[in-house]
């Protein structure tokens, strides 16, 4: 059997044990520390947002300071693109607010702006509020059509804070993908574009917001000799440990993206020729997506079941994926409102995730290519 080729794996620098090393040495074996100072320092050079930089223990836990850092509260409506993975939502949730799910539009597979208006005008007829936040999502590494988001998040003065957990290291018209939005949320998690075991990072309009937010993550302990609280606070922080690896990460982060795009580029050359599939492209010049997945999408009238093309690549031992199934369409959203069309669904029907990982060799996206061209060829 060939060796496995997985969708996206860990990828290390091999210099992440010289900040571990450091932070057993001085014992700063803990959350916070000199690790967590750099490594924001680092995100914040890299993303062009000195002091607005929050590291914290997950992209979840980023989102939902961010949320709060937005004033939800209870019972507010919060609009959330329905193609993504759940943590984008799970926030909303947490906080007793309500998601309204909004449908993307096929360009980006993104958040859909004439849907996005539609839903803020008819929340307002509904409940006589405009909804509290807007959350897009940069899926897959994708940016999001953000200038239309942007404007109509403006026309209504709704805040918006972006879901850039897959989307470190991409671009939109020349900026980096969260800090498009008041806030930004990145995540560390093993399988994404960098990786410190576990962790994420809240991007904050300002260095004010940054020192409010790593307050709320530090348990909202008020500056006294005792424990004195007057706010609810969140335990949030990243380790030191963790921002060691982090710091490791950052050193190699410019070269991960690019073989990302590499890999994107190769799979694209590789599938031309296929007639009925398409390798997702950025749509224009404004679009420069870290594809931190190359994501395929077939022909609707070939009526391909992904679940088969992902077991014949399962066959030859290559790990592919379903596309995120829209929260529209999660039993566990079942009562949450939903406005667009079938867009979502279509996309989650008819596409799959290719093995993107940075440590991927060309052979494995050959292999990955050539197992996709042999489905394509037998269906005939
Ligand atoms: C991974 C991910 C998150 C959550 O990040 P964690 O660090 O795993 O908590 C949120 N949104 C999207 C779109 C993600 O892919």
């Amino acid at each position: 059997m060939s060796s496995r080729i997985f969708l996206s794996f860990p990828h290390l620098s091999g210099n992440e044990m010289k900040w571990i090393d450091k932070a057993f040495q001085d014992n700063w074996v803990v959350p916070l520390g000199p690790n967590v100072d750099e490594f924001e320092r680092l995100l914040g050079s890299y993303l062009g947002k000195d002091n607005t930089v929050v590291a914290l223990s997950a992209g979840t836990a980023a989102l939902h300071l961010g949320l709060v850092m937005l004033g939800i509260k209870a019972e507010d409506e919060v609009i959330c693109q329905s193609l993504t993975f759940s943590a984008s939502a799970n926030p909303i949730a947490y906080l007793g607010a309500k998601p309204v799910f909004v449908d993307s539009e096929p360009d980006t597979w993104n958040m859909s702006p004439e849907a996005l208006e539609e839903a803020i005008i008819d929340r307002k007829k509904v409940t006589g509020q405009y909804p509290k936040a807007i959350i897009p999502v940069h899926l897959y590494g994708m940016p999001a059509k953000m200038n239309e988001i942007m404007d109509i998040a403006n026309k209504y003065g709704i805040p918006v804070l972006e879901d850039a957990a897959e989307a470190l290291g991409s671009e939109y018209k020349g900026e980096r993908c969260g800090t498009l939005g008041k806030y930004g949320a990145l995540s560390f998690n093993g399988n994404k574009i960098i990786t410190t075991s576990g962790g994420g990072a809240l991007i904050c309009p300002g260095p004010d917001e940054a020192k409010r937010t790593k307050f709320l993550a530090t348990q909202a302990k008020e500056p006294m000799p005792y424990y004195y609280h007057k706010e609810i606070g969140y335990n949030y922080r990243l380790s030191n440990i963790s921002a060691g690896i982090g710091c490791g990460q950052m050193q190699v982060l410019s070269e991960h993206v690019a073989r990302r795009r590499a890999i994107h580029d190769l799979y694209t050359k590789l599938l031309e020729g296929v007639k009925g599939i398409h390798v997702m492209q950025n749509p224009s010049k404004d679009f420069n997506s870290n594809f931190w997945l190359t994501t395929i999408s077939f022909d609707r009238q070939l009526n391909i079941n992904p679940e088969d093309l992902r077991l014949a690549l399962e066959e030859k031992n290559i790990e592919s994926r379903w596309i995120w199934r829209p929260m529209h369409m999660q039993p566990v959203f079942n009562n949450a409102p939903y406005y667009g069309g079938n867009c979502a669904e279509d996309i989650y029907n008819n596409g799959l995730c290719l093995p993107s990982g940075s440590n991927l060799t060309d052979d494995d996206i050959q292999r990955t290519a050539d197992a996709i061209i042999d489905f394509f060829t037998q269906r005939k």
